[in-house]
């Protein structure tokens, strides 16, 4: 009945459901059907018919998500064949208007001749798709400048629950209430809100439970704390639903374009100043020093991928500028009008460094040779896996964020906690924003293994909240 009705294609056949049961994550589940959309009427088609036969719908791009976001055993709406157009760039006014399947890369060599680009960028940037990054508030390693996508998704159109369709965008208090009085399903989303976010209980409760508003990479839940700070609530900035779309998984509304702000492309010169430091710690503490000097971005590697990157072939290679055997390393980024510009900030950093007493060798890498290292820095996941054994780092504690400065406490207790598993953990990734992959190694075919990762979630998610952090940054 539903392949009657449709534009796109509609498979069921084991051989695609298997593939589509996973995305970058641990976890498994074969959906009942795989479908390529290719119009808004089969989108509401899709809607309709999942509404009527008690299905869910998995809308899905790229299927690039560490938490198993695009796995279930519903309906997968892959919009990666057919929604792949970039619509209209505004270079005045700094904005483009996509459709959902555009690759973020793709999207910012299209970019390039108007000198501007999307500032977000993951390291999957050369396959994940816009509307994946708008459903996990997708940023990157200079996410300390650009922020996430959230903070540069404008407007986004959308077919609802319903079968209707919607468009969110920044409203006026005044237009918030006008939107309150329609009789449709998009009304009946702003008055629930307007309810919500009015009831004194809901705001002391999202105030005092959410993760710290200071923190930079945040993911935790839908974000409501956003919407209270807005005009028609607690705070003064314009009302956007945007802001709740952003990060909510493909859970509130199927998204089918969406308009995104832009920025001048970086700085021509750029650095890194690999800062070798002799343990863990001390890279977490020096990163507070780092962050004084206004990089572009901070990012750690730990004694176990170092390690491992010596016998990775093609890794070998861009290991050229490391000396010994570091027990850690943070790759400071720094751009400028011209080199110079860059020398310049590296060695006040270094100066600094020193005088604290962080840090052994501190080589800066510019020119063609940065992305040797940031090739070393992204493949770590990768290395990661080519752990000999049955024993692998396990992406259980993904992504979750604390304020850097309460990363050494909480990085401690961390580890004690793990010790109390009987593992460890490897560190890595995103430390300018308290942002840490910390993958405890776990032997994932034996079922007590398979009972630690599940402790261990839990014990983590515990930690998190006592530093009002994020579960997923
Ligand atoms: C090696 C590796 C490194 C990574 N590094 C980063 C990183 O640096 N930063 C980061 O943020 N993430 C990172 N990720 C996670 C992931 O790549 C990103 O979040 C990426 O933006 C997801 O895009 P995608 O196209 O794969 O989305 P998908 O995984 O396909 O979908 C993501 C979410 O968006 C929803 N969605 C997709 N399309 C629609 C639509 N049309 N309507 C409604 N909802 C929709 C899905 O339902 C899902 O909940 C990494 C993943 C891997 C494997």
């Amino acid at each position: 009945m539903l392949k009657a009705n449709f534009q796109g294609e509609v498979l069921f056949d084991d051989s695609i459901r298997l593939i589509y049961a996973t995305d970058a994550s641990a976890y498994r589940e074969i959906p009942t059907a795989v479908t390529y959309p290719k119009s808004i009427k089969d989108i509401k088609t899709l809607i309709n018919f999942a509404r009527e036969n008690n299905s869910s719908i998995i809308p899905r791009t790229a299927g690039t998500s560490l938490a198993g976001q695009v796995v279930g055993s519903g309906i997968i709406a892959d919009v990666s064949r057919y929604w792949g157009k970039v619509l209209e760039i505004n270079q005045e006014e700094h904005w483009v208007r996509v459709q959902p399947g555009v690759v973020l890369d793709e999207l910012n060599k299209i970019l390039e001749p108007h000198e501007l680009f999307f500032g977000p960028e993951t390291s999957t940037s050369n396959r994940c798709m816009i509307g994946g990054m708008l459903g996990n508030n997708a940023c990157g390693s200079r996410s300390l400048i650009y922020g996430s996508t959230r903070d540069h998704t404008l407007e986004v159109k959308t077919v609802l629950s319903d079968g209707s369709e919607a468009v969110f965008g920044e409203l006026s208090k005044r237009e918030f209430e006008e939107k309150c009085t329609l009789t449709t399903m998009e009304g009946d989303i702003y008055r629930n809100i307007r309810d919500i976010l009015s009831n004194t209980f809901n705001q002391k409760e999202i105030v005092s439970q959410y993760p710290d508003s200071k923190l930079k990479r945040r993911n935790t839940g839908y974000a409501l704390d956003l919407l209270l700070q807005t005009e028609p609530f607690a705070g003064d900035k314009p009302f956007n639903f945007c802001k709740l779309l952003a990060g909510s998984e493909g859970t509130l509304a199927f998204t089918t374009e969406i308009k995104l702000n832009l920025v001048p492309l970086p700085p021509k010169h750029k650095g890194l100043l690999c800062v070798h430091l002799e343990t863990i710690e001390k890279a977490i503490k020096a990163n507070l020093i780092a962050l004084q000097h206004q990089p572009r971005a901070v990012e750690l590697m730990d004694h176990t991928i170092l390690e491992l990157s010596k016998k990775n072939i093609e890794q070998n290679k861009n290991r050229f500028f490391i000396k010994g055997n570091p027990g850690a390393m943070l790759i400071i980024e720094l751009g400028g009008q011209s080199l110079n510009d860059v020398k310049a900030q590296a060695a006040e950093i270094e100066s600094h460094f020193r005088q604290k007493g962080y840090g052994y060798h501190f080589p800066l890498i510019d020119g063609k040779n940065i992305a040797k290292v940031w090739d070393l820095r992204k493949a770590g996941l990768g290395i990661l896996n080519n752990m000999p054994g049955d024993h692998k780092p396990a992406s259980v504690i993904e992504d979750t964020a604390v304020l850097p400065e309460l990363l050494p406490d909480y990085i401690d207790e961390m580890t004690k906690m793990l010790k109390r598993y009987d593992t460890s953990c490897v560190y890595y990734a995103h430390i300018a924003t308290g942002e840490l992959h910390l993958r405890p190694v776990l032997n994932l075919k034996d079922p007590i293994d398979v009972e630690r990762f599940h402790n261990i979630a839990l014990a983590t998610a515990v930690l998190v909240k006592k530093y009002r952090g994020s579960l997923s940054g």
